[in-house]
């Protein structure tokens, strides 16, 4: 598996490109801006761009969305009730000071719970995880090693996302951790939306906000 991370724009955010093999298909996960080391790290890989996945529509996520889209023909997948965000005016001033002209791609398709992407032989779930935000999404790939999950703005290392912002609920976010990230395998590499990767494991263990939360989680 190939798995780069960058960290882009004015809030380092967590950008990663995905793939399964060299030359093969590649999905690019919150494309914040800078599309240069983008387009660099495709290049590098020999990677074709086939999918461009959005954790939630906060601005500092999704800048290079449009411009990535309509100069490669991959299409941006979002979570309907994230999706105006790519259209926003916050988006395009944020898109700015990272170095691209954010507009809204002309090709969007929604994504929800239970969904399945194909990246070659990758196979990435998507958990519908709102908190942070009503669309926030997570995209779990199993079966790769310890597994992986990409989870946006809603846990980090030692934290979680904030949920003070618009449409945001610290309720629904535990309530989406607790169902649907919990019962995960403690190996599972968490790879967030800002600052190092972690393991669900560790968190359960050391985060602050989530120690305990298991309790009463499904089995
Ligand atoms: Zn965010």
């Amino acid at each position: 598996m190939i798995l780069v991370r960058m960290e882009l724009g004015m809030l380092a955010t967590n950008c990663y490109v995905l793939a399964e093999r060299e030359g093969g298909e590649a999905a690019v996960i919150d494309p914040a801006g800078e599309l240069k080391r983008i387009n660099k790290a495709l290049r590098e890989h020999g990677l074709q761009l086939k999918m461009i996945l959005l954790t939630h529509g906060h601005p500092d996520h999704v800048s290079g969305a449009g411009p990535l889209s309509d100069a490669t023909g991959a299409p941006v997948f979002i979570h309907p009730h994230d999706a105006e965000a790519l259209a926003s005016r916050r988006n395009l001033l944020l898109g700015l000071q990272a170095g691209v002209r954010a507009t809204r791609p002309h090709q969007v398709q929604e994504l929800g719970e239970g969904d399945e992407l194909r990246v070659d032989g990758l196979l990435l779930h998507v958990l519908h995880t709102p908190g942070h935000t009503p669309g926030g999404v997570s995209f779990h790939l199993p079966g790769e090693g310890p597994g992986h999950l990409f989870c946006g703005d809603l846990i980090f290392a030692g934290s979680i996302g904030r949920t003070d912002l618009r449409g945001g609920s610290l309720q629904a976010l535990l309530a989406a951790v607790r169902e649907k990230i919990w019962n995960l395998p403690d190996q599972t590499v968490i790879h967030p939306g800002h600052g190092p990767e972690t393991t669900l494991g560790e968190e359960k263990r050391h985060n602050p906000f989530l120690i305990g939360l298991g309790r009463g989680a499904s089995r």
